[in-house]
């Protein structure tokens, strides 16, 4: 499909069946943001739980952390982003429209005038007052990226976990950014979600680690089925690289307007321990009982955005074939990423079927998250769920009644088995283990 077309067809997909409505479409969207439906928000979940799982549970060196979206100014003040954490921003003295001067060539994308002004730096930090008086000493910002929170919380969680570096800490959650021209659908939005780890580790392993987290985190995107060739891991060359990065590499993929990052990995050196530790006179260091030594860990960061790894996920998995000379869309969606795992169809809405798939929805409720479907003929309930990437469809017919048998078709080969009633679950959990 062109690349155009199958944007555009992902993007009403979106809108079409819940996964991603404009936010106060009632009142004509708001400025690139968008909420997530009732098939976005599994997903997404599906998305994040997929990473907490191969990033904390499956993991005895890594712990979780939840951390406030609003904190001290002190926090950013340490850390740069007040002073740092800037685009160039120019303003277009024929049209007034403001771009990324790093994303425009030197024209504006708007008129095409070249009459623009000269860069300035644009923090992108939204800025708020806590508290009922907004006066300076009241300032509070939105974070603009999880990480933070993971150094501050350095001490607390070494003390509280007694882990010795190699250990991380990881977080999930939102971030908000004032991005000076977001776009690409959710690739690029104001509020988003990532997915970061901070990974503290001996100052002489930093290089050791950081081409350790590379090929893990390139190997989790394809493990949940984008394929290798539609992902690349870039280095950044030595003039790219942030002062305190001793390397840094994006996981990119092959968006339909070309290369877009997933995920930085930086090996941040001890810069950020650093920063916190002279700026708060805390000691941010681990002390080695055993060796008597004691040091600040240097810093691997795996950070990754979870909303936009889950447009990602859309796209690889949008298609379109041809089943029984009868063309559809399909998701072939990892399993483990499917917003419905499995879907209940009694083939009419009638009792006594409808009791009974009821009663088979009772059961696969406790391990699934499951849709029931009852409108519609069959085939076109077929269709819309390999549209929204359910694996796996569940008929009750006529037979059912007499035979205690159900038809489970798969959505990538549409094959269709007869299963017992009693033998479901199991073929179930069967199927989704391999
Ligand atoms: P970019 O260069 O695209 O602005 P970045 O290099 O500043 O991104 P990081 O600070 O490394 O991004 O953030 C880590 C991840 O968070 C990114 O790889 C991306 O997946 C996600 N992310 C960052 N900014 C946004 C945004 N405005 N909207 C959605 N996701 C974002």
């Amino acid at each position: 499909m062109p690349p155009d077309d199958l944007m555009e067809a992902v993007v009403n997909l979106c809108k079409r069946r819940g996964f991603i409505f404009p936010s106060a479409e009632i009142y004509g969207g708001f400025r690139s943001t968008y909420d997530y439906g009732p098939l976005g928000v599994l997903l997404l979940r599906n998305v994040k739980d997929a990473w907490w799982r191969s990033m904390v549970q499956l993991r005895e060196d890594v712990v979780g952390l939840d951390a406030a979206i609003l904190s001290s100014p002190k926090v950013w003040e340490a850390s740069g982003h007040l002073a740092n954490f800037t685009d160039p921003l120019v303003d277009c003295r024929s049209c007034h429209e403001r771009w990324r001067a790093d994303q425009i060539d030197g024209k504006c994308p708007a008129c095409g005038s070249t009459d623009l002004t000269d860069a300035r730096a644009f923090n992108l930090m939204f800025k708020t007052f806590a508290g009922p008086v907004e006066d300076a000493g009241s300032v509070a910002y939105l974070r603009p990226e999880t990480a933070q929170g993971m150094f501050v919380n350095f001490a607390n969680v070494l003390q509280t976990t007694r882990k010795k570096p190699p250990f991380g800490i990881a977080q999930v959650g939102k971030s908000f950014r004032n991005e000076i021209t977001p776009g690409n659908f959710v690739f690029r939005t104001r509020e988003f979600e990532q997915m970061e780890m901070e990974y503290f580790v001996p100052p002489d392993e930093g290089n050791y680690w950081f081409t350790y987290w590379c090929e893990q985190r390139m190997a989790w995107y394809i493990d949940l089925g984008i394929a290798p060739e539609k992902l690349r891991l870039r280095h950044h060359d030595p003039d790219e690289l942030s002062h305190y990065s001793a390397s840094t590499a994006d996981v990119e993929f092959l968006f339909p307007w070309g290369w877009g990052e997933l995920e930085g990995i930086a090996y941040r050196t001890d810069y950020d321990l650093k920063a916190h530790s002279e700026a708060s006179g805390e000691r941010l260091e681990y002390f080695d009982p055993s060796t008597g030594e004691r040091y600040i860990p240097h810093v691997i960061e795996p950070a990754a955005g979870a909303t936009r790894s889950m447009m990602a996920f859309l796209i690889a998995a949008y298609d379109r074939d041809v089943v029984a000379g009868e063309e559809r869309t399909v998701l072939h969606l990892d399993k483990r990423l499917a917003p419905y795992r499995v879907a209940v169809l009694p083939l009419s809405k009638k009792e006594p079927l409808l009791e009974l798939s009821h009663k088979v929805l009772k059961v696969l409720q406790q391990h699934f998250m499951c849709d029931l479907d009852v409108t519609q003929s069959i085939g076109r309930r077929y269709r819309r769920q390999d549209e929204i990437g359910t694996p796996y469809c569940v008929t009750i017919d006529f037979d059912s009644l007499e035979d205690s048998c159900v038809t489970v078709r798969d959505r990538d080969t549409t094959d269709q088995a007869r299963v017992p009633i009693d033998a479901l679950l199991a073929d179930l959990q069967d199927r989704f283990a391999s």
